[in-house]
């Protein structure tokens, strides 16, 4: 086994490092190599109340809620900073965590995580309330609080980005946070609880529990002292969650699967069209809730379109992901991986013809080659379910409309994108589209100031963006008689 020095691999609970209560431990998996790292902490039932505890005394305390947005605004800024100081070891440890390629990993999660807390660091001192005009005598004005203590439950494939998408907005509103990174991937969330008490955040204002779903997840989530849940996942989950929730009456908000669809016109650019149709379906290694792994395409152009796919995506460098070289990875973890050939079986099954690849690496990780998938019905598993893996379906529609119904024809709704030259055409479709975020001849293009979340089965609310930073405020009237 080969172990690496991941200090502490324990919870953060009100600024202290601990054991769970239990002792239980669970095992961290290279997925490169698919060999035990190291181990971490795994939360039980009594860890999460001392962390919702300890979240709640920070919130009450007025620590961090009571600094002025600026100051706490200071302090993310100098979060951000440390970020960009370690990108080294941070990038180091998401990679070896999900498998992300390293130079994936540099440019996109340790990038955009910098960024993102920039960005509400930026935000904290602008949320400002309004004078409203009354007919009354009195003076009437509003304000925006923040909710207390929120739970972070994050997913598998961006632990880093995803955590910061909810620990930033809800630091700038001043809250406080306890995160609950995927059971698989925790390292990175370890990671940045160092590097927030660096920067200052004070104890207990962010508290980290490494734990499973049903047992740690399930304990946050009912925990009364949670005031707001914020969760990234899976729609089955999700749909629990969201449940919870509102049976608690806390406010939430469920960023959760997609499967969305490319359209390619006629009049596209065919040659650079291309490099958006694959980088949307094997981005991290197709385990992106925002790729594009349905590809609708104007039948005049399916055939062509279809033979530079051919040619292009077995060139697409798939290997270890320490060589700065490699586009993909392995899949994060062995049941990724089984989740992918079995639904490639499954279209040989359903009637579709493998363009290319279709089989695992032959290598020690959990390998999987970019696929291509033709001559698969619209009503097709393969076509309708989220697969999460470098898996793209091809199909041909005949005009805007059939284009517009296969792209909204799934149960999800989170992102689209259109290929064409015609301006007035690609607006014309964005407007039609189910989904949170439309691109337009490119894809996954993203930014803290860009809102994004899902419709229909991919959720509701929105991460990033002003409208972020609100879902983690609530407002208050206060009226002044002036008689
Ligand atoms: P998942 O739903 O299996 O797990 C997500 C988180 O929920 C994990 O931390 C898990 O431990 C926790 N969890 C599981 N059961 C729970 C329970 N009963 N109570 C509370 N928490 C529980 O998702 P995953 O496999 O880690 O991630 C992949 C999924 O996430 C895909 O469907 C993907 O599309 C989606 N995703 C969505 C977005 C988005 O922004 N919409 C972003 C990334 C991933």
């Amino acid at each position: 086994m080969t172990t690496i020095e991941i200090e502490p691999g324990r919870l953060f609970i009100g600024g202290q490092w601990r054991e769970a209560a239990d002792g239980a431990r669970t095992e961290v998996v290279d997925p490169s190599r698919g060999v035990v790292v190291t181990t971490v902490a795994e939360a039980g039932a009594a860890d999460v109340d001392a962390a919702v505890r300890a979240a709640r005394e920070a919130f009450d305390s007025g620590a961090w809620s009571g600094l002025s947005g600026r100051e706490r605004g200071r302090i993310l800024h100098r979060v951000a900073q440390l970020i960009r100081e370690n990108a080294d070891e941070i990038a180091r440890l998401e990679s070896l965590d999900v498998g992300k390629p390293i130079s994936l990993c540099h440019a996109v999660d340790v990038t955009n995580a910098a960024n993102d807390y920039e960005y509400f660091a930026a935000l904290a001192h602008t949320l400002d309330g309004a004078v409203r005009d009354t007919p009354m005598n009195a003076l009437a004005y509003t304000k925006r609080e923040p909710l207390g203590v929120v739970a972070a439950i994050t997913p598998f494939n961006f632990p880093l980005i995803l955590a910061g998408s909810k620990i930033g907005p809800a630091l700038a509103a001043g809250n406080t946070v306890v995160h609950k990174p995927a059971d698989e991937t925790p390292l990175s969330a370890l990671y940045m609880a160092r590097l927030l008490t660096e920067a200052g955040v004070p104890d207990g204002v962010v508290n980290v529990v490494t734990g499973t779903g049903p047992v740690a997840g399930e304990a946050l989530l009912r925990h009364h002292g949670v005031d707001k849940v914020a969760f990234t996942g899976s729609t089955a989950i999700g749909r629990h969650v969201a449940g919870t929730a509102g049976e608690g009456l806390k406010p939430v908000t469920v960023e959760l699967g997609g499967n969305a669809a490319h359209i390619v016109f006629e009049d596209a650019d065919l040659e650079k069209a291309v490099g958006a149709i694959i980088k949307a379906f094997v981005f991290n290694t197709g385990q992106f809730c925002m790729g594009g792994p349905r590809l609708l395409v104007s039948r005049p152009v399916h055939t062509t379109l279809l033979g530079i796919l051919a040619d292009a995506v077995p060139g697409v460098p798939v290997g270890d992901p320490r060589d700065p070289g490699t586009v993909v990875g392995p899949m994060a973890g062995e049941k990724h991986l089984k989740k992918v050939e079995e639904y490639v079986d499954l279209a040989r099954k359903e009637g579709g013809r493998i363009v290319c690849g279709g089989e695992r690496l032959d290598l020690d990780g959990y390998y999987y080659k970019p696929t291509v998938i033709a001559d698969l019905s619209n009503d097709s598993r393969v076509v309708q379910e989220e697969i999460f893996g470098p898996v793209l379906t091809v199909q041909p529609f005949d005009t805007e409309d059939e284009a517009v119904a296969l792209a909204n024809s799934t149960p999800y709704g989170l992102a689209s994108g259109i290929q064409t030259s015609n301006l007035a055409r690609a607006h014309r479709i964005a407007d039609r589209l189910q989904a949170g975020i439309v691109w337009i001849n490119d894809w996954a293009m993203l930014d803290p100031a860009v809102p994004f979340g899902g419709v229909k089965d991919s959720g509701f609310g929105r991460e990033y963006g002003p409208e972020a930073l609100a879902a983690y405020t609530r407002v208050k009237s206060v009226v002044v008689s002036l008689g």
